[in-house]
């Protein structure tokens, strides 16, 4: 008999190691888990560009939106920050994948990993700020914002950002971390994949490389949902995937060179792509690129900060510069003094966020969500207030708003 039970033991513990059952004593029962998994650049129509058998899947077992409408301006930090804290960019001050702040004079770049981790940049409150300081444990497989302390935390688990990490070694990461003893289980995790953002860089929206990239995400989503099976958490997970913004093509022979309108000697220039913050030196240097703006027109809008538009929230964080260069769709800025010798992007995003070609994804599958349902649009400030209430959180203030995402749960029908 004690051999049996020696047996049986050993034969749990071999499992366990292996990924196999998950550590839970018979007992035990996992507590509900939020998995948010964000890929990059997915647009809102590319759902059916390829065989993708995992997402359907889900998306019938789950609810879809048409599609999820994206902040201004509809760049990756700017839109992943806003999905967790609930905040246009001017409330929560991550305005750009570039900034320069006039009060410590700093510039942040997404590749400079020091300036990301500085909690300053950081305002606002993401989710698992709120989660942590309510007792709930929560973890980040790569999430913006997730390897800054902000307010002080950080998630529990999180792993400093490393594009070359792969995708499926970032499932087991998320596996492992279910496979925790309950106290010390993260309830919410962040999961997030570029390759549709690169591909779409690259080779453009409508490229073959864009279809090749959805399938291999929908490759890692069938072994996310296989994971979640085997440990018997496919029911009770939820799972909500989500993108910050879409794509749209650039022409490939008309350059657009900002030198044209702005030299160095005028004003700091920060950033390139869709977007471009212009500082001018002074009052006459700023004139003086109005009148370049007025003379010669081009396929761009110059928005001043003193008069910018009110749907997009923009104007009052002190990081958004008085000139904004937004070039119009299809179209981006070159910031050197001549055009690049061979054009590397041939898909280009953050512009203006009502754009069709900008609209993002949301889709939720779990316990609180009805089989093969269909919902209109969804916001992207509004996704902070559904986490805090599936996660049973009392919510920071934000710009979203917990009844116009309601109709997507299960108790709206
Ligand atoms: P963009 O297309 O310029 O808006 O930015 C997309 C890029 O952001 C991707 O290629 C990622 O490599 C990068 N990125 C995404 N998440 C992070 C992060 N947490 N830290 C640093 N870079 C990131
Ligand atoms: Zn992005
Ligand atoms: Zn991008």
């Amino acid at each position: 008999m004690k051999k049996v039970f020696l047996f049986f033991i050993l034969l749990f513990y071999i499992s366990s190691s292996f990924g196999l059952l998950p550590i839970l004593t018979p007992l035990e029962v996992a507590p509900p888990t939020v998995i948010l998994i964000s890929m990059d650049g997915f647009r809102s129509d590319y759902w059916d560009r390829a065989k993708t058998p995992h997402f359907h899947e889900l998306i019938k077992r789950g609810t879809i939106a048409d599609h999820l409408k994206p902040v201004f301006p509809s760049v990756t930090f700017t839109n992943h920050y806003s999905l967790v804290t609930g905040l246009f960019a001017e409330n929560h001050g991550i305005v750009n994948n570039s900034m320069w702040d006039p009060v410590s004079r700093k510039n942040f770049e997404i590749q400079d990993a020091d300036a990301v981790d500085e909690g300053v940049w950081w305002e606002g409150e993401p989710v698992w700020v709120t989660a942590e300081r309510q007792g709930k444990r929560t973890a980040s497989m790569f999430w913006v914002g997730s390897s800054a302390e902000i307010k002080g935390i950080r998630p529990t688990y999180w792993m400093p950002y490393d594009q070359a990490f792969p995708k499926q070694k970032r499932i087991e990461k998320v596996l492992e971390w279910l496979d925790l003893p309950s106290e010390k289980r993260p309830q919410f995790i962040t999961l997030y994949f570029e390759d549709t953002d690169l591909a779409g860089h690259r080779y453009g929206p409508d490229s073959e490389e864009v279809t090749q990239a959805i399938k291999a995400l929908d490759d890692s989503l069938g072994q996310l949902v296989a994971g979640l099976k085997i440990r018997g958490l496919e029911k009770s997970t939820t799972l909500i995937l989500v993108s910050d913004h879409g794509m749209a093509s650039v022409k490939r022979s008309d350059r657009l060179l900002l030198n044209d309108y702005v030299t160095t000697t005028e004003a700091k220039v920060v950033g390139k792509g869709a977007l471009v913050f212009v500082w001018p030196v002074s009052k006459q240097a700023e004139l003086a690129i109005l009148k370049k703006v007025k003379n010669k027109t081009g396929p761009f809008q110059l928005l001043l900060k003193e008069k910018m538009p009110e749907r997009f929230h923009f104007s009052k964080h002190r990081r958004i510069s008085p000139l904004v260069f937004l070039a119009n769709e299809g179209w981006y800025w070159e910031t050197g003094l001549l055009p690049s010798i061979k054009p590397t992007v041939f898909g280009m995003h953050g512009y203006d966020n009502i754009s069709p070609r900008m609209q993002a994804i949301f889709l939720a599958v779990g316990p609180d969500f009805a089989e093969n349902k269909k919902v209109g649009e969804v916001e992207n400030i509004d996704i902070y207030s559904l986490l805090a209430h599936l996660l049973k959180l009392r919510p920071a203030n934000t710009d979203g708003n917990y009844q116009r995402i309601e109709k997507v749960l299960h108790s709206k029908e």
